[in-house]
């Protein structure tokens, strides 16, 4: 039986244009984070695209183990060769079709920072999820090591695509969580994800008017005036993931993919 992932992921690593400091990526082996930012094709991607096709993967994501993938050199034109190399030409066996052979979705997981400068490839996604923990300089400066807060309203003015905020939380950002998801759904946001850092084992208090919905893979999803809050706990949750890293390496680890999936 085929083994079954949940996505895939291309991991970009080189400098970051922000400086985060609890980026994960720096703790890896830094054998997993030489610089691709401007290597075309990726090493090994040849073979990443055969395992994607054979585990019939639905989602490719482009994300970063120590950088942000938008500063990738050839950002839309691997989009592009993905989208029309994947899912494969041959006919659909019918019916019913196989997992795989529907359209692949291609996410984006970035930090915002080159959004509205990179709107054409963004908007070519199928979604993007964007970091974003505060919309206050000072505070976004003490969780991502930059005082320069993405135009997140503007970017949700002119994205075609759904998009997601992924916001980390931890004592900076904890007290301003209601200002902060009433901003989101004041400018159009959707859908938001509090995150708690890999191994920070605080209890964060999370606002009382939130209302519990459901719950994937055992994280509570809420409401909250008719935002979509998700409360992720990385330690908790069991995705499953085939990982093309930088240096051409493809795992399936979990430990080597924590990183690429912290966004
Ligand atoms: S966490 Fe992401 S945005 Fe922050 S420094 Fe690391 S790669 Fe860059």
């Amino acid at each position: 039986m085929i083994k079954q992932y949940d996505f895939a992921n291309i991991l970009f690593a080189g400098p970051c244009n922000l400086h985060c400091p609890y980026c994960i990526g720096r703790q890896l082996n830094p054998a997993l984070n030489k610089n691709n930012l401007n290597e075309f094709p990726l090493p090994n991607l040849d073979r990443f695209v055969a395992l994607v096709r054979q585990h019939e993967v639905t989602e490719i994501v482009f994300t970063g183990t120590t950088t942000d993938p938008q500063l990738y050199r050839h950002e839309a034109r691997l989009l592009a060769w993905l989208q029309n190399c994947l899912p494969p030409p041959d006919p659909l066996p019918s019916p019913p079709p196989l997992r795989g052979r529907e359209q692949i979705r291609y996410s984006l997981h970035t930090n915002g920072q080159l959004a509205l400068r990179k709107m054409e490839v963004f908007n070519q996604y199928d979604r993007v999820c964007i970091s974003f923990p505060s919309f206050k300089a000072d505070t976004y400066h003490k969780l991502m090591g930059s005082p320069r807060v993405p135009d997140l309203a503007e970017i949700v003015q002119q994205a075609q695509v759904p998009v997601k905020v992924s916001c980390v939380i931890n004592e900076h950002n904890n007290g301003e969580l209601n200002s902060f998801l009433d901003r989101c759904g004041v400018i159009g946001v959707k859908r938001v994800v509090l995150r708690q850092l890999y191994g920070d084992t605080r209890v964060w208090p999370l606002p009382h008017q939130l209302i519990l919905r459901t719950v994937y893979r055992r994280n509570p999803v809420y409401d909250y005036y008719g935002l979509e809050v998700t409360f992720w706990r990385f330690d908790q949750t069991a995705s499953t993931s085939i990982n093309l890293f930088s240096d051409g390496t493809i795992s399936d680890e979990y430990l080597l993919t924590r990183a690429g999936a912290d966004y």
